[in-house]
């Protein structure tokens, strides 16, 4: 088969995708993937024929500039397909492909599989809802409404062009996330996939896609994790990683807990700023978290849905100190399974303090039922998969007439 993956600018949205793409490719397929240059070398290392969009690329700072606000992303989303729409349009009646895998915020992706009636595969990267009902509190609800109201003439303006440019068929489904088709990918379980009448037979709860080596690596000290101590891992993702603030929080109240904490502070943060760091603490821009993972005893973490299932499929109990909504929602699905505890999911969210972190790190490291329940979901993640099954699916998806 021909296949065609498109996908956003962002670590969260391509990392479970690179275990399938070596799989298609290793199962003979031929994968062209479409995403900005900087994840040129990720995907190539699948096997992959990487394409960059055309210029000017949707880029990773523009998505995560404005992935705390749900209305102001729509909308940088909707002016993306706006522009990319016509040249996608053209490349697809040019390649021809058998099957279009888009992500679910990848909208350019669905509206063009969908004008052209190719068939497609929806890749979810977070549980599946429609909206955010029954999963956030009322405070959670009036932080939502005060962001939107202002920008909802926007929003409804950028979707008004896109029907006027390429007509109604161009949002097939009520909803405009998450993008959808008849076969829908999900990297969780279905176990841990909170409760929605949303969730039908096309929907598949494929668990996380892990294979460690579709993913960049970098130099690790390992063996200064052999030193007796329980190892415990901290991130707070791709993302919202520039907290340099809690950095030097967390590095303070840990600096003499009897843990052996990796600190993992992202591509722009500067080490030198945090000062001096205590004996044990190794701290790094990035780290192979996939492989960190299985030797550490506790994840505190932002609650990204990757490090929350990567946390998982390893059994790894977490303390999740969430930095916006979608994160909430993931900590909160994630302490209600009683394999994690919250801190800090109030908006403004992500704040916390040296008592509550210190004393929920204590919690999940001393309580088994944290690791227990954390190994319990984390086979559930097991049997449901993973990329061998996405790429079942997929296949099966392109053979469909
Ligand atoms: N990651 C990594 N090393 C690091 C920090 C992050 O490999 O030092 C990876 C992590 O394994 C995960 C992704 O980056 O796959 C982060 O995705 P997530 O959805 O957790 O959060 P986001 O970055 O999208 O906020």
């Amino acid at each position: 088969m021909k296949i065609i993956f498109l996908n956003v600018p962002g670590h969260g949205h391509v990392n479970p995708t690179l275990a399938i793409t070596a799989e298609l490719v290793e199962r003979g397929h031929r994968v062209i993937y479409y995403n900005h240059p900087d994840f040129a070398p990720q995907i190539g290392q699948c096997g992959a024929e990487f394409r960059p969009y055309p210029e000017p690329q949707p880029t990773a700072v523009q998505l995560n500039q404005k992935a705390s606000n749900l209305v102001s992303v729509t909308i940088w989303i909707l002016e993306q397909s706006q522009r990319l729409l016509p040249w996608l349009l053209e490349e697809l009646r040019r390649e021809q492909p058998d099957l279009v895998i888009f992500d679910s915020i990848c909208l350019w992706g669905m509206q063009a599989a969908h004008l052209l009636a190719l068939p497609s595969v929806a890749s979810i990267v977070t549980f599946v809802q429609e909206g955010v009902q029954g999963m956030i509190t009322w405070r959670d609800g009036v932080a939502l409404v005060r962001q939107a109201l202002p920008l909802l003439p926007s929003l409804v303006k950028n979707r008004r062009q896109l029907v006027r440019n390429f007509g109604p068929q161009v949002f097939p489904h009520p909803q405009i996330f998450p993008c959808i088709s008849q076969t829908n990918l999900v990297y969780t379980s279905r176990e841990f996939q909170p409760e929605t009448d949303f969730v039908d037979a096309s929907f598949h709860f494929v668990g996380p896609s892990i294979n460690t080596e579709t993913r960049e690596t970098a130099d690790f000290p390992w063996h200064l994790l052999q030193n007796g101590r329980p190892a415990v891992y901290i991130s707070l993702g791709t993302v919202y990683h520039d907290k340099l603030d809690f950095y030097k929080m967390a590095v303070a109240t840990l600096a003499n807990h009897p843990a052996q904490f990796v600190l993992s502070i992202g591509r722009t943060t500067d080490i030198v700023a945090l000062g001096s760091i205590p004996d044990n603490f190794i701290v790094r821009n990035f780290v192979p978290q996939l492989e960190l993972l299985p030797r550490v005893a506790a994840f505190i973490t932002h609650g990204g849905m990757n490090s929350i299932n990567e946390g998982l499929y390893f059994g790894v109990p977490l303390v999740v100190v969430p930095q916006q909504m979608e994160q909430t929602m993931n900590a909160r699905q994630t302490a209600r399974h009683g394999a994690a505890i919250v801190l800090g999911d109030r908006p403004p969210y992500g704040r916390t303090n040296p008592t509550d972190l210190r004393t929920a790190l204590d919690a999940v490291l001393a309580d088994a039922s944290y690791q227990q329940n954390a190994k319990r979901i984390g086979q559930s993640f097991r049997e449901a998969g993973g990329y061998k099954r996405a790429a079942d699916l997929i296949t099966m998806a392109g053979c469909q007439p």
